[in-house]
């Protein structure tokens, strides 16, 4: 499977061990396949064991979250912290509160941010939490009783040099609010031990459009380097009208671009003229409700009840913005044939190995979300920061840190790119560039 023995052992051996864990091998497959170009030329990765250390998590904490929903009923749902690398500081990475949230999830998520916040320079090391737990219909006060019961727990793992955790799908300002709220009468400490906080009480300016932004800064850097050109004039199609998407969506249409379609759980809005940003911002924040309703105030615009039916919408460029394994080869297909150039992950391995591949072998720039997302753990960097200071940035100072940590990262990959590969395989690249730094600092620290 790889060229290189040392990394086809070790992935039968995770095979064998964790055969239902099927995220986590994908995300580990599709690193391995970058790791290949340098493996075979240093012994020293072997020698010191450094893809087995990797791969396995510091630690995996599995916690019971006990609360009482409206009716007075108990409810019990597993609760999860995974802390993965922390070669180069604190573990940092994001909560997920969803259903489908298990172990294979989070160590898939936790494994891909250990690159990813390699890459922003920052000293961040790597981690992922959350739970099964539902927010989906549930009332205001049952939010916040889970999220305070959850934090009765994970209190004990977290502090502002040890683990910093943030939001993800289903964890928001709200969610991390209740938990932070929880935190800190527990710890009677003011630290900033969570990021993703409202401004009032230590958040970051420009945090909740960070992921978002930066996907289209890093995507403004590569239709520079590549094309020569940028946004202006680009037909954009977005999955996912969450906190990534909608912000992509707002950065794009500032750069010059026209968004013709977007999605959500429901299903997708099109309008080759382009959608109405200001009726998304209004619905999203109203009910939640967004494609299935945008037509009522635009009848030009059409509604499709399958999500996965936006990626036929002819388009220059496609952000998928949703979750993992969104993007399969049939649409990645539809994509090719329908005039998409580029493609940038807004979220967490969106699009399936396959369908990188069908997109990469039909010259299609594409951006891995571990460069291309990590504007988000970037600006959680950033609010971390100002927390240590006691002195908040402005908006303007932030957003400009902001894009050129993107542009660092464009710069990062396509080097490494260049040097071991394709200039135009940014998965490569990025692989190999998170990795660089993750490797001197175990090496630095011996054997642990
Ligand atoms: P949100 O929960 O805010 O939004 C997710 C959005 O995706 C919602 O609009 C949801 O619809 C929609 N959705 C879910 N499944 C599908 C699907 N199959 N097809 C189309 N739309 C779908 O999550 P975030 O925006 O925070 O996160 C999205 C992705 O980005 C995740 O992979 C996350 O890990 C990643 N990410 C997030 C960061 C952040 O800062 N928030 C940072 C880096 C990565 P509905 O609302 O109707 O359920």
């Amino acid at each position: 499977m790889f060229k290189s023995e040392y990394l086809n052992q070790i992935f039968k051996d995770i095979s064998e061990k964790h055969p239902s864990q099927t995220e986590y091998l994908q995300a580990v497959e599709e690193f391995f396949e970058s790791m290949d170009f340098i493996v075979m030329g240093d012994p020293n990765i072997e020698k010191n064991a450094i893809m087995e250390r990797l791969i396995e998590p510091e630690r995996s904490i599995k916690f019971r979250v006990t609360w009482r929903n409206d009716e007075g009923k108990i409810i019990v749902n597993r609760g999860y912290r995974v802390q993965f690398n922390s070669a180069i500081g604190p573990f940092k990475g994001g909560l997920r509160f969803h259903k489908s949230v298990n172990e294979s999830i989070l160590k898939f998520l936790g494994f891909e941010q250990t690159f990813k916040n390699a890459l922003t320079g920052l000293p961040m090391g790597g981690g992922k939490g959350g739970s099964d737990f539902d927010p989906r219909g549930k009332s205001d006060e049952e939010i916040m009783r889970f999220s305070q019961n959850f934090m009765l727990e994970l209190y004990r793992h977290i502090g502002p040099d040890t683990d910093v955790p943030a939001g993800d799908i289903g964890v928001g300002n709200k969610e991390i609010g209740y938990m932070y709220g929880m935190y800190k009468k527990i710890r009677n400490e003011v630290t900033g031990t969570l990021t993703g906080k409202g401004l009032s009480y230590g958040g970051s300016l420009v945090r909740t459009e960070a992921t978002g932004y930066g996907v289209c800064y890093f995507v403004q850097e590569m239709l520079k380097v590549y094309r020569n050109d940028d946004f202006k004039g680009k037909k954009v199609i977005i999955s996912g009208s969450g906190k990534v998407g909608q912000y992509a969506a707002l950065k794009a249409h500032e750069l010059g671009a026209t968004i013709v379609a977007m999605s959500d759980i429901n299903g997708y809005v099109y309008d080759q003229n382009g959608l109405d940003l200001s009726i998304m911002k209004m619905l999203t924040a109203d009910t939640g409700e967004f494609t299935n309703k945008y037509v009522e105030y635009r009848a030009n615009a059409t509604f499709g009840t399958n999500p996965a039916d936006m990626w036929k919408v002819p388009c220059d460029i496609a952000l998928p913005c949703a979750t993992q394994n969104e993007l399969q080869l049939e649409s990645a297909k539809a994509l090719v044939e329908n005039g998409c150039f580029l493609v940038a992950e807004g979220a967490n391995m969106p699009t399936t190995l396959e369908a990188t591949k069908y997109l990469q072998h039909h010259d299609i720039l594409f951006a891995p979300g571990k460069a291309a997302n990590a504007g988000g753990v970037a600006v959680s960097g950033l609010e971390m920061s100002q927390n240590a200071m006691h002195y908040p940035w402005t908006y303007a100072e932030v957003d400009e840190k902001l894009e050129a940590i993107m542009a660092e990262i464009f710069k990062q990959a396509y080097t490494q790119a260049r040097k071991y590969t394709d200039h135009r395989n940014l998965v490569v690249g990025a692989n190999i560039a998170g990795f660089v730094r993750v490797y001197q600092a175990m090496l630095a620290q011996g054997v642990l």
